[in-house]
Formats: structure tokens, C-alpha cells, sequence
């Protein structure tokens, strides 16, 4: 069944989220990367693309945060550009590993057998696919462009955070030398270290992150500016990887209660991709146990059992445009 709705629909839905969750208080700010323990925890910002390119938000859409293992979509997106899907199933793999997103017992559990592009492990092994190979600032420029072009609207790296990053990621640069001995590394450990340090430091707003999204959901195409930025048949695949590890150990959780895919960074964002209808993004820093925003997914959470989001159900929504609303 398809249940119609209008933009001010949708507006009044992010509004009502807004409202239902500006009050929950609990998880913590990531402490482990000294930069965003001092983020300010009050901020709270909910935003949505719709496929014209109508921008909705609420709260703080405009503040600059850590995209953080968010950035892992684009650059999983990228190497399947740039290569294809299956050469990235092949060489990185789409398995959720049930454990923590850095962690390095997943790795030697499955030495064999490679992980997903969304944990640390296969996001460093992404950044070590990103064409053109041995260059590493050719390999960032594709990664900035990407992103920007998803996005439509520039992205640069928060040099404070690359600095907090780079000073503490002593468990990252074990799983870069790990892939190495294990062969799931394809260029420089070092260089693929550096560029995912780099691409989890890029500040993005939760505006932009809702226009990522959104693209992805329009199959590729930004909505906003009109341009194709990835082949339509890669959304399933990203969709898919998403909705299995987009918030590592309490995935499944997530999708059972929301079915809706998304991808968390431990900055505070969460961006939700609804294939064909809307792409959504929330951002507070406060964090659960796992790592993922609480009163994001919350918002989010709330936005997908009021517009019937649920890939998994029966109904689907579609956001109709003006002229053709309530045909
Ligand atoms: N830069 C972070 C790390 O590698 C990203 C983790 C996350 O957002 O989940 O630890």
C-alpha cells in the first residue's frame, strides 16, 4: 500500500521528533577522542531531502561536526565506483562482524574471510582501494570530491580533530598492520591509515549529511544539484551494508525496531537512507554504549513510525510535490 504525504507533512513530523526528544538527556559524548569530548552535548539538529531537493531541518542543522564512521558510506560507494560491487565484496566483503566497529578480535576471527567497508577494519581496507593507487594526495582529493559532490555543497577537514585523531588512534593503526599480514591491506598500511583519520575529521552539517542521504536514495542522482554522482544500481548495495552493520553490535536491534537503514559516526551523527523517498540525518552528540547518538536515533526512530519508513513493512510512503498532492 502507498500512503501519500506532502512536504508540510513531513515538516511537521521533524518538528513533533524535535520536540519528543529535546529533552532526553542520557549516553555521553566520545571521550576517547579528546576533540569530541568537548563538543557541546546540547546541540541537537534533525534534517531531510526530498527527492526535488527540498531541504527540511530543525534545531542546529548548520553546525559542523565530525562525520566520523559515517564517512565510511561515501568511501565504500567510491571503491565500488571505481572498481565494482563485487570486486569490493570480494576483496573487503559485507559481512556485519556482531562486534564492536574497531574491533580487532573480528579480524582475527575472520582472517580468512573479509568483513564490511562500514567497521574500521574494512573502511582502512577501502581507503587502501580508493583510486589512483600510491598516491595519497590524488586518493584524498577523490575522497573530498565524492563527498562533495553526494553532498552538493563543499566539505573540509576539522584540522583540530584530524590533530585530537591522528594523536590517539593507536587501535586504528593496529588494524592497518593486521590487514597487512593478513593481505586485506591494497596500498600503503600508513597512507590508507592516514586518509580514513582524515575522512572520519571532515566537518559536515546535518543539512549536508540529509542531502548524502538523499542521493543515495534517488539512486545516485543529487537532488539538489541535479548531477549523477554514483551508478543507480550501487544504492541497493550501500542500502544493504547499512541496514546490516550501520550501527555495529546493536544493528539488529535498530532495524528491528525501525527498519530503517542507517549509519552512525561517533560524533553524533546518524544519517537514514528511505530508497526511493527521502534521505534523513541527525546529529547530538551524546552517545550509547555502542557508540551510537541517543537522542538521534531517537528522533530518527520516531520520524520512521510516523511516516511508515519501514522498508520492511507493508506500506510505503512517498512524498508527493505540490500539484500532484492528494491525487
Ligand atoms: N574515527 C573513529 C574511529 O575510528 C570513527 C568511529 C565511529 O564513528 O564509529 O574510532
Amino acid at each position: 500500500m502507498i500512503r501519500k504525504i506532502d512536504k508540510k507533512t513531513v515538516d511537521e513530523v521533524l518538528r513533533a521528533a524535535y520536540d519528543h526528544c529535546k529533552s532526553e538527556t542520557s549516553g555521553k559524548n566520545a571521550d576517547y577522542i579528546p576533540f569530541l569530548k568537548n563538543v557541546p552535548s546540547t546541540l541537537f539538529g534533525i534534517a531531510a531531502t526530498l527527492p526535488d531537493g527540498t531541504l527540511l531541518t530543525v534545531g542546529d542543522t548548520d553546525y559542523r561536526f565530525g562525520i566520523e564512521s559515517v564517512s565510511k558510506v561515501p568511501t565504500a560507494l567510491l571503491v565500488m565506483e571505481q572498481y565494482s560491487d563485487r570486486e569490493v565484496l570480494h576483496k573487503i566483503g559485507a559481512d556485519a562482524t556482531g562486534l564492536p566497529f574497531n574491533s580487532i578480535m573480528a579480524i582475527l576471527l575472520e582472517n580468512d574471510h573479509p568483513s564490511t567497508p562500514l567497521v574500521n577494519a574494512g573502511a582502512i581496507a577501502a581507503c587502501s582501494m580508493v583510486k589512483p593507487a600510491g598516491d595519497s594526495t590524488g586518493k584524498w582529493r577523490a575522497i573530498v570530491d565524492f563527498l562533495t559532490a553526494l553532498a552538493g555543497s563543499p566539505v573540509e577537514v576539522i584540522d583540530e580533530l584530524y590533530r585530537s585523531e591522528s594523536d590517539t588512534n593507536f587501535n586504528n593503526r593496529s588494524i592497518a598492520w593486521l590487514l597487512k599480514n593478513y593481505n586485506r591491506i591494497y596500498d600503503q598500511p600508513e597512507m590508507a591509515l592516514d586518509l580514513y583519520t582524515r575522512q572520519c575529521s571532515i566537518g559536515v552539517t546535518a543539512a549536508q549529511l540529509a542531502t548524502v542521504a538523499a542521493t543515495i536514495a534517488n539512486g545516485g542522482v543529487n537532488p539538489q544539484t541535479g548531477k549523477r554522482v554514483f551508478r543507480a544500481e550501487l544504492t541497493p548495495r550501500i542500502v544493504s551494508l547499512m541496514a546490516t552493520v550501520g550501527f555495529y553490535e546493536h544493528t539488529g536491534d535498530w532495524l528491528f525496531q525501525t527498519g530503517l537503514p542507517a549509519k552512525s559516526g561517533v560524533g553524533g551523527g546518524i544519517m537514514g537512507v528511505v530508497p526511493g523517498v527521502m534521505g534523513l540525518a541527525s546529529f547530538a552528540p551524546p552517545l550509547d554504549s555502542a557508540g551510537n547518538s541517543v537522542r538521534a536515533q531517537k528522533a530518527l526512530a520516531y520520524i520512521a513510525r510516523e511516516l511508515d519508513l519501514n522498508l520492511f513493512g507493508t506500506t510505503r510512503c512517498m512524498v508527493t510535490t505540490p500539484a500532484s498532492a492528494g491525487v
